[in-house]
């Protein structure tokens, strides 16, 4: 960015935005969509629409504008930071307010109209957070015979909410997903009670397998308000980061019951308040909270395949999700079904380890190599180099956040296409030991896989080339059925084995619905995640938003929640202020509730 390139973006910038202050405040929706271009995205959290919702083009701006506006009230559009312009497109930093709120976002101007418009609303009038400024002041100066210390309050609190008070949002999930949701809603002073069937918080984490370490980087996993020091690993080891939650909990000063199973829930309509049954430390419990979160995961409900012969089979099986760790393998013969990141991370274990191993292929997978991923994918917006340059986590998250999910592929296919020349030779290795490599359905490599199907991918952190020099022995096809001492393929392949491990992902997110509520509301609700995209595992109609994810649903007070650790991070934000509009008894008239096209 040059200086001569600030003032021009500065002035087009400033135009912009009085104009669309002008016609918003005339109440003109046509004004306003005339303000942008026929090919453009406002991408709303919770500001306008009380929903997360993606509109297109003018027609579509109106039409949202149209509901919105009278009740909205935007006002006072500014911009935080001079706006650049380079290749053509002028970027702006922008904060606004509504009636009730203040929000942020993000502008693209393209020849002096919107190309892209991210709006979010960051804090509700009156319900500012506790923190900053309005920290709480911890100390009570002056005399009080009624005093009660920090802890005695805390303790009180505990004693009492779930039992002499009801809480106003359960949360049935304990991992990051809910504890960060949790911590949010806390300092929105929203009552809350996290159910977690573990003992420990981080435990799910724990449990995973031995040797798993997150695969995203430090700079994409922080919690809210927590940052990790500077001291963290790159990569959390699993155990490091179940121990970071459970302190996470304590200090953020979660109202987190574990060892707590959520039985069962019913949305008791008349009353307007859920009737939550859980089992703690084997008592049972009724909660009637007025809002529900599922933050269950996404891998939370290992799908196993029924294969013919499970039954006799005379070895060890387990899913992955059960998987102990190669330790006690040594020597054994293991066959590994599956493709994908578990897949990999337990192969390469195994064969650590001593064991013969076989990963069994069915269809192809998506790899892309680590270091590349962190250099070529993310290193712009969460490396060492982007906090130095200035781009905090915060700034990284809208800047994420402002790329429409329609056009995001078309920013994706380069980045890809770099990695796979970067590392065309490792992927010639590949391809020559016969693993079928995939770039998702349109070239657009992991996020877009990720966002679209939540599977189908391996980022290599070393097993690739065990399975390219053969260390790790490759099986390609279907599985026909188990004998007593091996798998047979649909070919007549038999692999002999001792341990089988089904490393075949995860069932429905709404699966937890209905394991937990009802089939009903699990249809009701539809399918969750996905963006649409007529890919494979993302049937279409398009969506604009993840479904049914951080946003209102088909059902009443039923939320989800969930994702990475970035997305949990970012959306628990949009999510709770959702939670505590409603429990302020603040009017959130949804725009574009999300239509059910598929039910899982
Ligand atoms: C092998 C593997 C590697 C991964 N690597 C990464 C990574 O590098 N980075 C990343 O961001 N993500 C990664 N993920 C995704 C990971 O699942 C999520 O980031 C994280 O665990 C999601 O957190 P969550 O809170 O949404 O779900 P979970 O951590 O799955 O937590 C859900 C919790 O709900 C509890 N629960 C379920 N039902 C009930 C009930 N009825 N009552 C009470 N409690 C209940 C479970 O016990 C569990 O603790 C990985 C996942 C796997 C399987």
């Amino acid at each position: 960015m040059t200086d001569t390139a600030v003032e021009p973006a500065t002035t087009e910038v400033e135009q912009w935005l009085s104009r669309f202050e002008e016609a918003l405040a005339a109440g003109d929706s046509a004004a306003a969509a005339e303000l942008f271009l026929d090919d453009s995205y406002w991408r709303d959290l919770v500001a306008f629409t009380w929903n997360f919702k993606t509109v297109e083009g003018p027609a579509g701006v109106k039409d949202m504008l149209d509901h919105a506006l009278a009740h909205t009230r935007p006002r006072g559009w500014a911009t935080i930071e001079p706006p650049a312009t380079a290749e053509g497109v002028t970027e702006a930093w922008i904060a606004f307010e509504t009636e009730i709120g203040r929000g942020a976002g993000h502008l693209r101007l393209k020849d002096g109209k919107a190309w892209t418009l991210l709006t979010t609303l960051d804090e509700l009038k009156g319900h500012e957070q506790t923190t900053g400024p309005g920290r709480p002041m911890g100390a009570e100066h002056g005399a009080n015979p009624e005093r009660q210390t920090w802890l005695e309050q805390r303790e009180r609190e505990a004693k009492e909410l779930g039992y002499e008070t009801q809480p106003e949002v359960v949360i049935v999930g304990g991992g990051q997903g809910g504890i960060g949701l949790a911590a949010r809603l806390r300092q929105l002073r929203v009552p809350t009670i996290v159910v977690e069937r573990n003992e420990r918080p981080g435990d799910s984490w724990r449990k995973r397998y031995k040797g798993l370490c997150l695969h995203d980087p430090v700079w994409y996993d922080h919690m809210p308000y927590i940052k990790f020091p500077e001291n963290w690993p790159v990569f959390s080891p699993k155990d490091k980061i179940g121990d970071w939650l459970e302190m996470y909990t304590r200090v953020m000063e979660l109202n987190y019951w574990s060892s707590t199973e959520a039985k069962s829930a019913r949305y008791d309509e008349a009353a307007g308040e859920w009737v939550v049954v859980v089992e703690r430390e084997g008592a049972e419990i009724t909660l009637r909270p007025k809002q529900l979160v599922l933050a269950t995961g996404m891998s939370g409900r290992p799908y196993t395949p029924e294969i013919p012969g499970q039954d006799v089979f005379k070895g060890e099986q387990h899913h992955s999700a059960q998987h102990p760790g190669a330790d006690a393998y040594a020597g054994k013969t293991a066959v590994v079904i599956g493709s994908n990141n578990s897949s990999h991370d337990i192969c390469a274990a195994l064969w650590e380890a001593g064991a013969d191993v076989t990963m069994v292929q069915r269809s192809s997978t998506h790899i892309v190599r680590s270091d590349s991923l962190m250099d070529v994918g993310l290193g712009a917006l969460y490396s060492e180099e982007a906090v130095a340059a200035g781009v905090t986590t915060e700034k990284a998250d809208t800047i994420f956040a402002s790329l429409p999910y329609r056009i995001m592929h078309e920013f994706q296919i380069p980045l890809y296409n770099e990695m796979r020349e970067r590392d065309a030779d490792f992927y010639d290795r590949l391809e020559q030991a016969g693993f079928e490599l995939d770039f998702g359905d349109d070239d657009s490599g992991l996020f877009m896989k990720y966002l679209r199907r939540g599977s189908g991918y391996y980022i290599d952190v070393g097993a690739s080339d065990l399975v390219a020099d053969g260390s790790i022995k490759l099986q390609r096809g279907i599985v026909e059925r188990l004998t007593e001492h091996g798998v047979v393929m649909e070919d007549g392949t038999e692999l002999p084995a001792d341990l089988v491990v089904y490393a075949t992902g995860y069932g429905p997110m709404n699966g937890w619905a209905a394991e937990l509520i009802s089939q009903d509301v699990a249809d009701k609700v539809g399918k969750v995640w996905g963006l649409g995209s007529d890919t494979r595992k993302d049937p279409g109609p398009w969506e604009g938003e993840q479904r049914n994810m951080w946003k209102p649903t088909r059902q009443e007070a039923l939320w989800f929640h969930g994702g990475n650790l970035h997305q949990s991070r970012y959306y628990s934000l949009y999510l709770a202020l959702q939670l505590k509009a409603r429990s302020e008894g603040i009017d959130t008239p949804v725009y574009g509730l999300q239509e059910v096209h598929h039910l899982s």
